[in-house]
């Protein structure tokens, strides 16, 4: 697979990236370029430039010492899930960003290229030659789903372990894009990143880039636990096919503010509401959990574009969820036997 012929650009400053995506023709931001640069060599994208944003100055840094985690877009995976703070206090995200790829792709791979990753199916990341043997799908401007040819969208499966991760926590994005001779910088919640389509998932307008990821201070009243489990074919590298973040806060016995977000099995992140209303205001135990794990698999949508079925991928939501609950709370409900043994 040989890689096309492109210009780089390597921008000093956020506004003189912004500028140069928005008046170069068919310009891509590059981070790390573990996403993007296979996608290249498969021939999925044609740009004429990259605009490198790690020649951007400050946007490397991880920062936890005030409230909350400030990282920048190109902060490498391995340095934030280094951190000790983020894995004592925002659990999930040091689990999620130390289990995406193996260690050579963290060192390289960036938070904002994993939040930005494109979404993945078996019928559109393949070879050019590949793809000339069968129809252009709807992600490729054709008029049909190779993975569901009976539905009107494509599928193609969101396969990025942190954003579910930075949901749960209630993460947060910083934007920046060119417009009407100036930079127009906004911020917004994680989820509102995102939809449920796979052709055109990420929410972002022409030529904007993130230029931070922020994940807030815990709630504070009560014990906050949060945690990461993904299930995938080769441990030691492999996309999630189907991943499970849950965030919520022990008080009084009980989970509140629980949220629990599916990755791996949709196009987009999904927060799975009918898990965390059977959760929220509950006190922990084994049927409890098992319950929203049942309800979480309902959420799932996973259709057969990916390494194992669509059935499989479902019944791995219930054993995550499962799974991470008990792990986050089974000491609360071991103690709520101990009080009713210490009763009897
Ligand atoms: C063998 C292999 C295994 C992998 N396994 C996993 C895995 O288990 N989990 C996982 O999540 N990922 C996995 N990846 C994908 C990838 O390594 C990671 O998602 C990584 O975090 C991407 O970051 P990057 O900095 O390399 O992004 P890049 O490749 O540079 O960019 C990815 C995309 O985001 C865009 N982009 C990058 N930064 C920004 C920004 N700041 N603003 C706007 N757009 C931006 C680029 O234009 C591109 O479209 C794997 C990749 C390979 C090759
Ligand atoms: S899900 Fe369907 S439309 Fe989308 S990339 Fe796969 S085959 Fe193409």
């Amino acid at each position: 697979m040989i890689l096309p012929k492109f210009e780089v650009e390597s921008p000093l400053s956020v506004e003189e990236a912004v500028r140069l995506l928005a008046t170069l023709k068919v310009a891509m931001p590059l981070a790390g370029g573990t996403g993007l640069i296979p996608a290249l060599k498969l021939g999925l994208h044609n740009p004429s430039v990259l605009v490198d944003l790690e020649s951007v100055e400050g946007l490397e840094a991880v920062d936890c010492t005030g409230a909350g985690v400030y990282m920048g877009a190109c902060a490498p995976l391995s340095v934030v899930a280094a951190e000790p703070r983020i894995w004592k206090d925002w659990r999930a995200l040091a689990e999620a960003a130390a289990s995406v790829g193996g260690p050579q792709l963290r060192n390289v791979g960036t938070i904002g290229g994993n939040v930005c990753l494109d979404t993945r199916c078996w019928f559109y990341d393949r070879t050019a030659t590949w793809r000339q043997a069968v129809e252009r799908c709807l992600k490729r401007g054709g008029d049909v789903c190779l993975a569901a040819p009976r539905s009107q969208r494509c599928h193609a499966v969101f396969a990025a372990d942190t954003p579910p991760a930075l949901i749960a926590l209630r993460g947060r994005v910083r934007t920046a894009r060119w417009s009407a001779e100036q930079c127009i910088r906004r911020e917004r919640f994680m989820e509102d990143l995102y939809c449920d389509e796979g052709s055109r998932g990420l929410q972002l307008d022409a030529g904007e880039i993130i230029t931070h990821v922020i994940v807030p201070p815990v709630i504070s009243a009560g014990e906050y636990r949060s945690g990461y489990l993904k299930y995938r074919l080769r441990r030691s590298i492999d996309f999630p096919l189907a991943a499970v973040a849950v965030g919520l806060r022990m008080a009084d016995g009980c989970m509140r503010d629980v949220r629990v977000v599916l990755g791996g099995v949709a196009s987009a992140p999904i927060m799975a509401l009918e898990a965390m209303q059977e959760l929220e205001g509950r006190e922990p135990n084994a049927e409890v959990a098992a319950r929203a794990a049942q309800a979480a698999a309902r959420a799932a949508r996973p259709v057969p574009n990916q390494a194992t079925t669509p059935g499989q991928r479902r019944l791995m939501v219930t054993v995550l969820t499962e799974r991470l609950l008990c792990k986050l709370t089974s000491d609360q409900y071991s103690s709520a036997r101990r009080d009713q043994e210490a009763m009897k």
